[in-house]
């Protein structure tokens, strides 16, 4: 067998405190599965883990999904057989194997690889929990993404303009806008510019219903002042730092605005979200309505580049780690 080995941190800080450690493969428990890993999926939540942003305990072994190949199951699991291809969010996927809850791996259809599951899974459900389940999307709708070329973004705007929402999109550079025009977006502002006036200038005055908003610090005033009347600020990510605490006043200041704070594993931790969540994925594939867009990937033993690169905004679409 080859090298098996994971990639941990014992403390938290820049990304030279992932280092490689040698690991057996752990042997499934009842209602687990091993898997050899084929890809797994780079995620912005990795660098919190990683840089304290969000706590562990440690050491720690960072990674959110991943996808391969069945290689054992534990008892009581009948659903999965050795050989079977699947994809899973989980903790710890920095590894060569896998071993985790059967019942959260999703056995792949045809037509979907390993690589592409690792690539849509999480940032596919992630769009999904913010088309679908925070606030239904649909035809009439004025969006504002923030991040549309990234690894989420390059789901999100396909996926909204699928759905009849007119998508503005704000970037950092003229390819990346380019990039975004070329997903579906109709307009795009600089981030670096005034958004709020130039999408006030784009929608006649109005604002948008609704700003997805991944880069939180540097975006949330911006946001704030995008919106319409009664407009939604899903702001779910922190690229940028977390946002500052604010007043309920200023939502009410800014037009009886709604403000969410999602994580997506509330909504498929429980009850049926991750069904319905990854057939809505799996069928937004199927009809081409997204695909999934590799833009670079890096050897796990390497991933300390790949958290670099994606703090560095130098990441289009998902990254992938090959063990
Ligand atoms: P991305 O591929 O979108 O990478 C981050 C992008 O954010 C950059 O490419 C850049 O895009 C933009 N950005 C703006 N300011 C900064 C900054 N100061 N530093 C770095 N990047 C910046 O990452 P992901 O798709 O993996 O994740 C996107 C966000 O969504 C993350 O914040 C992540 O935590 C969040 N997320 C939240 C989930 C939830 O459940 N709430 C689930 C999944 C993801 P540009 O150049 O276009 O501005």
């Amino acid at each position: 067998m080859s090298e098996t080995y994971v990639m941990q941190i014992e403390r938290t800080g820049g990304p030279d405190v992932l280092q490689k450690q040698s690991r057996d493969p752990v042997a499934p428990a009842p209602g687990q599965a091993l898997v050899r890993q084929e890809a797994i999926g780079l995620n912005f939540i990795d660098t919190y883990h990683r840089s304290g942003l969000y706590p562990v305990s440690l050491p720690f072994v960072p990674g959110s999904e991943g996808a391969g190949i069945v290689e054992a199951v534990g008892e009581g699991v009948t659903h999965l057989s050795v050989g079977d291809r699947v994809g899973y969010l989980g903790s710890g996927t920095y590894a060569t194997h896998y071993t985790g809850p059967a019942a959260t791996m999703l056995k792949l259809p045809d037509g979907i690889s390993t690589q592409t599951a690792a690539a849509v899974l999480l940032k596919g459900l992630t769009a999904w929990m913010l088309l679908f389940e925070i606030r239904r999307a649909g035809p009439g709708d004025a969006a504002l993404v923030w991040a549309p070329v990234g690894g989420v973004g390059s789901l999100l705007v396909p996926w909204a303009t699928a759905m009849g929402v007119r998508v503005i999109a704000v970037t950092s550079s003229a390819d990346k806008a380019a990039k975004a025009k070329a997903l579906g977006a109709t307009d795009v502002v600089m981030s670096d510019g005034n958004v709020g006036s130039e999408v006030r200038n784009l929608t006649g005055g109005e604002g948008v219903d609704v700003s997805y908003d991944s880069v939180g610090k540097a975006s949330a005033a911006a946001s704030l002042d995008s919106l319409k009347p009664r407009g939604w600020w899903i702001s779910y990510g922190n690229a940028s730092g977390a946002v500052e605490p604010l007043s309920p006043g200023v939502l009410a200041q800014k037009g009886s605005l709604i403000l969410t704070r999602p994580s997506l594993f509330a909504f498929i931790g429980t009850g049926d979200g991750l069904k319905r969540g990854s057939a809505a994925l799996f069928g937004a594939l199927k009809t081409g309505a997204i695909k999934a867009d590799i833009g670079q990937t890096f050897a796990l033993s390497d991933v300390a580049d790949a958290h670099r690169a994606i703090e560095s905004g130098q990441t289009v679409g998902a990254t992938l780690i090959l063990p």
